[in-house]
């Protein structure tokens, strides 16, 4: 059903990758002799149902990215947030939803994404997600404990997110923006009601030392 539909995949790759201490972004070192991001990059270029490619990247890196499918650069924003609305004032006019992914989740599945995209046109906005496997408990500045959460209600977020891309640029327009740490977030904080479809845990982000190490296994086994 998604292929009647114009999708655009906005890829994030304009963060600095301060958690791993590395001069040159996370994003943008060799992962088993390629970048983590052409990971994401060639995956979704490889895929016929994706219509475009929107990359937001320092304009020192866009050289990297040779693919078949449209693409187009946007300039990273301060934060995630910043760069998801640069990368939106890019999307094509005939954009009718947009598929957001983090460049530092290189284990994508194709099912994955055709399960979120179809959510995403059934719902207007979906995200992928697995549950929780860990207790997570609220804390005050001092790390005491204010809350512990129902863990049975509890869904880890991964990406890709998938919105309607004309309700993503009308909450863009708006002029007050709470500040959130994923996409789908903008909408839950207008009411609209977001589907978690199931993820896997090889589509965890790169974030720490560790978890670099664990990516290294995965690419050499
Ligand atoms: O910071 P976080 O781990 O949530 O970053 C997720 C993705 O968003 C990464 O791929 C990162 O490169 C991207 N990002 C971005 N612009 C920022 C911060 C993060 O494109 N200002």
């Amino acid at each position: 059903m998604y292929k009647d539909h114009f999708i655009s995949v906005i890829l994030l790759a304009g963060g600095q990758g301060k958690r791993l201490e590395s001069l040159i972004p996370k994003q943008f070192l060799s992962l088993g002799g390629k970048l983590l991001v052409l990971y994401s990059y060639e995956f979704f270029d490889s895929l016929s149902f994706i219509d475009e490619i929107i990359i937001v990247c320092d304009p020192d890196y866009r050289h990297h990215f040779k693919g078949r499918k449209k693409i187009s650069f946007a300039l990273p924003g301060k934060e995630r947030q910043d760069s998801l609305f640069s990368a939106l004032k890019k999307v094509d006019d005939d954009s009718d939803y947009v598929c957001i992914h983090d460049a530092a989740r290189p284990f994508l599945e194709k099912i994955v994404v055709e399960k979120v995209i179809e959510a995403g046109i059934c719902f207007q906005a979906a995200a992928v997600g697995i549950p929780e496997k860990n207790t997570l408990k609220i804390v005050d500045d001092h790390h005491f404990v204010t809350k512990t959460l129902p863990r049975k209600d509890l869904f880890s977020i991964q990406t890709p997110q998938v919105i309607k891309t004309s309700l993503l640029q009308e909450i863009a327009k708006k002029p007050s923006i709470p500040r959130v740490t994923d996409d789908v977030a903008l909408l839950e904080e207008n009411h609209f009601p977001v589907k978690i479809v199931l993820g896997s845990e090889k589509n965890f982000k790169i974030t720490t030392s560790f978890d670099w190490l664990i990516a290294n296994t995965l690419v050499s086994s």
